[in-house]
């Protein structure tokens, strides 16, 4: 059955690393047929709205979107257009897989395989802050932790866990200091572990997490924890594995979820062929994964990793003389 999913082209480097990725699935032949959607820069440009009425359509009815990176212009009513997407669509998980990758730069040539779970939706981004005296000189910010926020992204976390066969799941909190709200969010985890006897948990203070993460990664497996916290830790995680270039990030809702790259736009390489295409290949993979072909997904995760191995095309970011195209075909030859 052919399963049509929303692609976002997106601005910058979007539409050549799309290009690249849309080649390699339909190379492998997965069932997958695309209904293009603008947002962002794009959308503005062609439509007069950052997020058509129409992109959010399309995103409903197929509940799947593949999304290039976006350039929010400023000052055109969202502070950022994917933040935007996430509260419309709920998408209140953050999924972030962090994989040592041969031949990357990186501090760690193996040995890191980890994933962050974040919760989206709630925490210290439920807005902006506010000058609380007339000078603008003092300010504050709410968080807001909430049962069922924490309920949930701790289920997904675990079930991810089940699913993917991985053995343990850290919660990551600061407790200590944050009573009330990382205080919930501690105490809840720990009712929802202990439905999970079969997956080992363990707690941890989120500067101490910081610290192993630099220090032993392999450590890790699944790391769930607030929308700050995984912002955070999330893009720790992606440096010590190489960097943007093979980031991927999946936001996951009970009605729709968006795959992507975790990079912006680079602007500063766009339509110059160098991107690299990998992160967006990988949360293709993921999306793979959610949608039940975690088969396909492995083939595609190989295939990178076997065109890593043999050096071949590979893009200006990893040292090679190859170009986003041509990185993508070599891929596609190794499905
Ligand atoms: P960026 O991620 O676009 O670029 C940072 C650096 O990494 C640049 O030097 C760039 O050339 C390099 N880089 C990024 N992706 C690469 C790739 N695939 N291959 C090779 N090199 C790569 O971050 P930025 O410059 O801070 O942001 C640029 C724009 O992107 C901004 O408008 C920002 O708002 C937007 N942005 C969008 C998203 C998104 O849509 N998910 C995420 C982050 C930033």
């Amino acid at each position: 059955m052919t399963q049509t999913i929303t692609v976002i082209r997106g601005d910058g480097i979007g539409p050549e690393i799309m290009d690249a990725t849309l080649h390699v699935l339909d190379a492998m032949n997965v069932g997958l047929a695309y209904e293009e959607a603008d947002a962002g820069l794009v959308a503005l440009e062609k439509h007069g709205e950052l997020l058509p009425q129409a992109t959010m359509d399309s995103i409903r009815r197929n509940r799947i979107a593949l999304k290039s990176p976006l350039t929010t212009p400023v000052g055109e009513g969202f502070s950022s257009i994917n933040v935007e997407l996430r509260k419309r669509f709920d998408l209140y998980a953050n999924v972030r897989p962090a994989k040592s990758f041969p031949n990357t730069k990186s501090r760690f040539a193996s040995g890191v395989d980890l994933i962050t779970v974040r919760e989206n939706t709630e925490g210290a981004y439920i807005g902006e802050g506010q000058s609380i005296t007339e000078d603008g000189e003092t300010a504050t910010l709410m968080q807001k932790i909430t049962r069922k926020g924490s309920e949930r992204i701790v289920r997904y976390a675990f079930d991810l866990a089940v699913k993917t066969g991985r053995k343990k799941v850290t919660v990551v909190h600061k407790a200590n200091i944050l009573k009330s709200t990382s205080g919930l969010f501690l105490k809840v985890a720990r009712e929802i572990a202990a439905q999970y006897p079969q997956i080992e948990c363990n707690e941890m203070i989120v500067d101490n997490t910081c610290m192993q993460l630099v220090m032993r990664p392999e450590q890790f497996d699944i790391i769930v924890t607030t929308n700050l916290f995984g912002d955070i830790i999330s893009d720790l995680c992606a440096g010590l594995v190489g960097g943007l270039g093979l980031a991927p990030g999946a936001n996951i809702g009970k009605d729709a979820a968006i795959f992507e790259a975790v990079h912006g736009t680079a602007p500063d390489i766009a339509g110059q062929g160098k991107a690299n295409p990998c992160a967006l290949l990988l949360g293709a993979a993921q999306m793979l994964d959610h949608l039940a072909k975690p088969d396909d997904a492995t083939r595609l995760r190989n295939a990178v990793v076997a065109t890593l191995e043999a050096r071949d095309s590979l893009t200006p970011d990893l040292g090679g003389s190859g170009n986003t195209m041509s990185f993508a075909k070599a891929i596609a030859t190794r499905i």
